[in-house]
């Protein structure tokens, strides 16, 4: 899967001649080969597309590699002499470069060394990604699935004595048993007052009975990421409790079920929080209710109240609606939707009603 053609038909209109992509995330979405950070980096212009790496990758590259003209860089043809080849040869006088993360360092290099204007455009590639494909859906749903089966394992081994640090190690080696190349980001495990730490870090922490146990975790599967979060309890719940968790999946459900094309983030956002606010936990919901995943675990669009553009059909993004009760308990609960024109699909299969292990 690579997105070169995707990129270059949007240079005309930016009026651009060719557009830089230097950072990990939008290289990879554009000729869909992984090399770590600054090891590579891929020019596409209006007639054809290039991919500049070293001798690490050359070999790996030239297998993965579509659509582009392999070249590679070492001493003496550096990247920078390469982009000047790459200039004269299509006559490039304008080129997009990503303002959003290229360094300062590199930008004042290749504004010094290179015969062309830089005109920044990273947005070009924000756009383009904020709107999945139906090949970016399969395996992100595949990545998804993934991650259910190690949710359905873990399930097993969640028992009081058990350490949240365990339960975040098993998930990781149960999601790269079950085919992940990669976690989207560090599980987080969180259990009893702990959980009020929405992003908190697994600890040597023993889970209890009585207790909530949150689990907010994701692999990648093809360079996508997948993302969920369930919240269980063991052994036993409270009125309390059970008067958060269903309040939380109210919430949740009330979110996705104003998810479609066309609204704003701050709409789905703002659905959700009523649901929230009503119960009488508005103070306790401090984060915004989903964001876009794909190449990267947190990319546009944004579900949140400050998302004030509409929302594209076939964007991705979280559904996740919390209560943090500081220092007694949390519950979030996370699925991945996809937005159509009228409605959205829910990506997660895995069951949410409260469960008492
Ligand atoms: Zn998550
Ligand atoms: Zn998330």
């Amino acid at each position: 899967m690579n997105h070169f053609k995707k990129i270059a038909e949007k240079l005309e209109s930016r009026g651009l001649d060719a557009m830089l992509l230097s950072c990990e995330a939008n290289r990879f979405y554009a000729s869909g080969f992984h090399s770590a950070g600054t090891d590579g980096m891929a020019l596409v212009t209006r007639k054809k597309n290039y991919y500049f790496t070293d001798s690490r990758y050359t070999e790996a590259a030239a297998r993965a590699v579509q659509d582009a003209e392999l070249r590679e860089v070492g001493p003496g043809h550096g990247y920078t002499a390469r982009l000047k080849e790459a200039i004269a040869e299509q006559s490039i006088e304008k080129m997009g470069y990503e303002d959003a993360c290229m360094t300062v360092r590199d930008f004042e290099t290749y504004r010094k060394a290179l015969p062309c204007q830089l005109v920044p455009a990273a947005d070009l590639l924000t756009e383009l990604r904020r709107v999945k494909d139906r090949e970016e859906l399969a395996v992100m749903t595949a990545a998804q699935r993934i991650a259910e089966r190690a949710l359905e394992d873990i399930l097993k081994e969640i028992r009081p004595g058990a350490a949240e640090k365990e339960i975040a190690a098993r998930l990781q080696y149960l999601m790269l048993h079950y085919g992940a190349e990669n976690m989207s980001f560090d599980p987080i495990v969180v259990s009893g007052p702990n959980g009020s730490l929405p992003h908190g870090v697994p600890s040597d922490r023993k889970i209890q009975s009585g207790e909530f146990v949150t689990m907010d975790f994701g692999c990648i599967y093809h360079g996508y990421c997948s993302d969920m979060t369930r919240t269980v309890a063991v052994g036993s719940v409270t009125e309390e409790m059970r008067t958060v968790y269903e309040t939380v999946l109210a919430a949740q459900k009330a979110g996705i079920a104003a998810a479609r094309a066309g609204v704003t983030g701050r709409d789905v956002d703002g659905a959700a929080r009523k649901v929230i606010a009503d119960a009488g936990y508005g103070d306790f919901f401090g984060h915004g209710f989903g964001h876009g995943v794909g190449v990267e675990i947190h990319e546009a669009p944004t579900a949140s109240s400050a998302g004030d553009n509409p929302l594209p059909a076939g964007a991705v993004i979280s559904a996740e609606p919390g209560i943090y009760l500081p220092g007694k308990l949390g519950v979030r609960i996370e699925d991945v939707i996809v937005l159509t024109e009228d409605g959205c699909e829910n990506l997660t299969r895995a069951p949410k009603e409260l469960l008492v292990l």
